[in-house]
């Protein structure tokens, strides 16, 4: 096992919620709590949260990201923010390539590279995010779908800047619908993630990458995730949204 050769990190994705009233509530909680972890901790708030978040979290262990971020560096991209206005701010990850970007906002695994490539170059760590349907589940090409994503989200990603990235494996059907993968299922696919690199990348830096299940993890089913050999703690949608919810699964993966 060479789970002490990468960090486990619990990331909180908030999504669209949260006021900035309700997000310094929420931060102010969760402090003390996420004191104790011994695993990395990250927030991921919405663009409206950012700034209150980083402020907030100086000088604690707590870490800022965003949900998403544009490929280019600046110009005529409405509604977008990229990636050098997040690291002036003092944000440190960001999620690229979430499901739900994928189906409701026309992100493909070619825009997933861009993003991931901009923001690994003005510093930033992304979490890229990974999953199949069900029905791919379904048809038994989990691994195809995997491996293309790995692939082409990664594309001419170096080795160096992959040290930089987190892998979130996330099956779609899993996500936010209260199915979680079983901990063999998160098991099996996060080895094949780390295969995966292995071939492309080599098995030294596989080893060292953060590979991340997410999908309906909670206090109940946190633990044994966590424990798996190839599951270095989690993305985290419902349940980072509570201080006390998610401080079990923090206290999980500083365990785990
Ligand atoms: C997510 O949004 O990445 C996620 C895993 O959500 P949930 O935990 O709510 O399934």
């Amino acid at each position: 096992m060479n789970k002490e050769l990468r960090q486990a990190i619990i990331a909180g994705n908030w999504k669209m919620n949260k006021t900035r009233p309700e997000a310094r509530a929420l931060i102010e909680e969760l402090k003390p709590i996420a004191e104790k972890a011994t695993c990395g901790v990250v927030i991921c708030v919405p663009f409206t949260n950012l700034e209150t978040a980083v402020e907030l979290t100086k000088g604690t262990n707590i870490k800022v990201g965003a949900e998403n971020v544009h490929f280019e560096k600046s110009g005529a991209f409405t509604g977008e923010i990229s990636a050098d206005m997040l690291t002036e701010i003092g944000v440190e990850y960001v999620i690229i390539g979430h499901s739900e970007r994928r189906q409701y906002f026309g992100e493909t695994d070619e825009t997933v590279n861009k993003r991931t490539r901009a923001a690994l170059a003005a510093g930033l760590k992304p979490i890229v995010c990974v999953g199949e349907l069900l029905w791919e589940r379904e048809c038994n090409i989990t691994e195809e779908v995997i491996a293309r994503q790995i692939k082409l989200d990664l594309f001419d990603v170096s080795e160096e800047d992959l040290k930089n990235v987190v892998i979130a494996y996330e099956p779609v059907w899993a996500i936010g619908t209260g199915k979680t993968a079983t901990a063999e299922q998160a098991q099996e696919v996060c080895a094949f993630i780390r295969a995966t690199l292995a071939k492309l990348y080599s098995k030294e830096t596989a080893d060292a990458v953060t590979i991340q299940y997410g999908g309906s993890m909670n206090p109940k089913n946190a633990a044994e995730l966590v424990a798996q050999p190839d599951v270095d703690g989690g993305l985290i949608g419902g349940a980072s949204l509570k201080a006390a919810d998610f401080g079990v699964l923090l206290e999980a993966a500083s365990n785990g």
